[in-house]
């Protein structure tokens, strides 16, 4: 019997992890919450595929089983698995050249089964190492099936008899909404096909991956407190509002950390001077090695707005692009954009990078080295998000001493408090509706503050001084691993919740 002091086996699934292969704030968690949740005395693990860009020489990972056969469609496909480490932490890769052995991570037509295979190697892989968990933690679309799975095919299988689920989204938007066709590829055709009288039509005549793992798992999360309050609502729930309704009881929001040994201005190696609460003066020489490496003029007093982000609607980029040229024009700002992301947007600011080349520098590429430099040696940090599950973006920029000016939704909301004059409390710039005058407003506030020195040096330690690590949050995680352990649900809840929601 597990109490709530036993140590736990926690498997942690995720498409993307740190430092193997990155696309956005999944890979940060997946490269930093195991250490945290290892460090507090349990025997967690962690799987991906190995995709073709992860380099065996450079990562030394080393052969943890031979050929393993996997469940695939009413047939099998071979598995090998390789293993490797994080700090301690033991990483395993699941290998198989037809669907991994590519060059990007997503975007290929056949998403579905890909990661179809990987949930399914995982488990398998389990039985292979003779390593059950006590708890898996799934992230996202990708392994949401996981916990379908145990409640169905899995449910009478001696193996997975005490195992309980935990699903995390980290994005709501990104459902993985696929044809009939996945549930045969999944093995899942005999089990029902979910639908839901309140769900949009659009979704109840697919199948939506992260439903089944909102539907299924013993314990569902998102990745900050606000969030998990907002997607409750028709206006942030995607569709998938009235299914979180039914499991609201099993909802739970925990902010993430950063990795803040990782992420530390007094010791990162790619940035030109370190510096921390006690050195603030040594950051200047960061904005001027980043103005060099930008081309831009080198003003130390004009004041730097970084960004750093997917170019997308969700991250505000609607409302930047209707304000960008008004206030390059008009303020004495300097602006310096990382991302790739819709193909308009790097249009437009390539554009903008051409009628402002002493102000506005653009690098439409994944570059993580030269984000810690833009985290270190801009001043602003804009991050005007429509909806923002967590947003790790401010939180680094904080640790760096940028001050972040963000929309108030989501994590953003939970991290960044609007600075107060009058009091002088604060540690940012926030603004609530999403409005391009509202955006517009936030910045000249933050430009206007910045001329008062001694006010905006509080800024910047009152965020460098801030707790961004693991440490609180991966303590609430393991409270939510023995919570799903204790109201870990028998076998076949789908009739149990069927006919909890039509009142049966
Ligand atoms: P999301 O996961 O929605 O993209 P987050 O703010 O949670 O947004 O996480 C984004 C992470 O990816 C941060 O660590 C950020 O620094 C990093 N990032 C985003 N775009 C780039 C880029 N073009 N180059 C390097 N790092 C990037």
């Amino acid at each position: 019997m597990i109490d709530n002091q036993t140590p736990l086996k926690v498997l942690f699934l995720s498409a993307e992890v740190v430092p193997f292969a990155k696309t956005g704030g999944l890979a940060d968690v997946a490269g930093a919450l195991p250490k945290a949740i290892h460090a507090l005395g349990h025997d967690i693990r962690v799987a991906m595929p190995r995709y073709g860009r992860v380099s065996i020489e450079k990562f030394g990972l080393t052969p943890a089983t031979g050929h393993f056969s996997v469940p695939m469609d009413n047939s099998a496909e071979p598995a090998t698995l390789l293993q490797g480490a994080i700090d301690g932490v033991p990483v395993y890769f699941i290998e198989n050249a037809k669907y991994y052995d590519r060059d990007s991570i997503y975007m290929y037509p056949d998403d579905a089964d890909r990661f179809i295979f990987f949930s399914r190697a995982s488990l398998e892989m389990c039985r292979q190492l003779n390593w059950v968990p006590d708890v898996i933690h799934l992230n996202d679309w990708h392994t949401a099936i996981v916990a379908n799975w145990l409640k169905t095919i899995y449910a009478n299988d001696p193996l997975w008899s005490h195992t309980a689920t935990i699903y995390t989204i980290h994005n709501l938007a990104y459902q993985g909404i696929f044809g009939y066709r996945v549930l045969e590829i999944a093995g899942l055709a005999d089990h029902g096909f979910i639908a839901h009288p309140d769900v949009a039509p659009h979704i109840n005549e697919v199948v939506d991956m992260m439903a089944r793992g909102i539907l299924f798992a013993d314990i569902v999360n998102t990745v900050s407190e606000t969030y998990a309050q907002e997607i409750l609502t028709k206006e942030l729930g995607e569709g998938l509002d009235p299914i979180l309704q039914d499991r609201r009881d099993r909802l739970f929001g925990i902010l993430n950390g950063i990795d803040t040994a990782v992420l530390n201005p007094a010791s990162d190696s790619y940035i030109a001077a370190h510096f921390d609460i006690h050195s603030l003066e040594k950051r200047a020489a960061n904005k001027a090695a980043l103005q060099r490496e930008a081309k831009l003029a080198e003003q130390p007093d004009v004041p730097l707005i970084g960004a750093i982000s997917r170019l997308a609607d969700q991250k505000g980029f609607d409302l930047i692009s209707a304000i960008i040229d008004p206030l390059v024009r008009n303020l004495d700002v300097q602006f310096v954009l990382l991302g790739t992301g819709e193909q308009r947007y790097h249009e437009l600011f390539q554009g903008l990078a051409a009628r402002y080349p002493q102000q506005v520098a653009v690098f439409l590429t994944f570059n993580t080295p030269l984000a810690q430099r833009i985290y270190a040696g801009s001043d602003m940090f804009l991050m005007p998000s429509r909806y923002e599950p967590c947003g790790l973006g401010q939180m680094i920029a904080m640790r760096y001493g940028s001050v972040p000016v963000v929309r108030a939704t989501g994590g953003l909301a939970d991290t960044v408090k609007d600075f107060n004059p009058v009091t002088g409390e604060g540690n940012g710039f926030t603004f609530v509706p999403y409005d391009s005058m509202a955006l517009y407003t936030a910045l000249v506030r933050a430009a206007e503050t910045y001329r008062h020195r001694g006010v905006w040096q509080q800024l910047q330690l009152r965020g460098m001084s801030a707790d961004f690590s693991w440490s609180a949050s991966a303590r609430k995680y393991v409270d939510l691993y023995y919570r799903a352990l204790a109201t870990r649900a028998p076998a076949r809840p789908l009739e149990e919740y069927e006919a909890a929601r039509d009142g049966r």
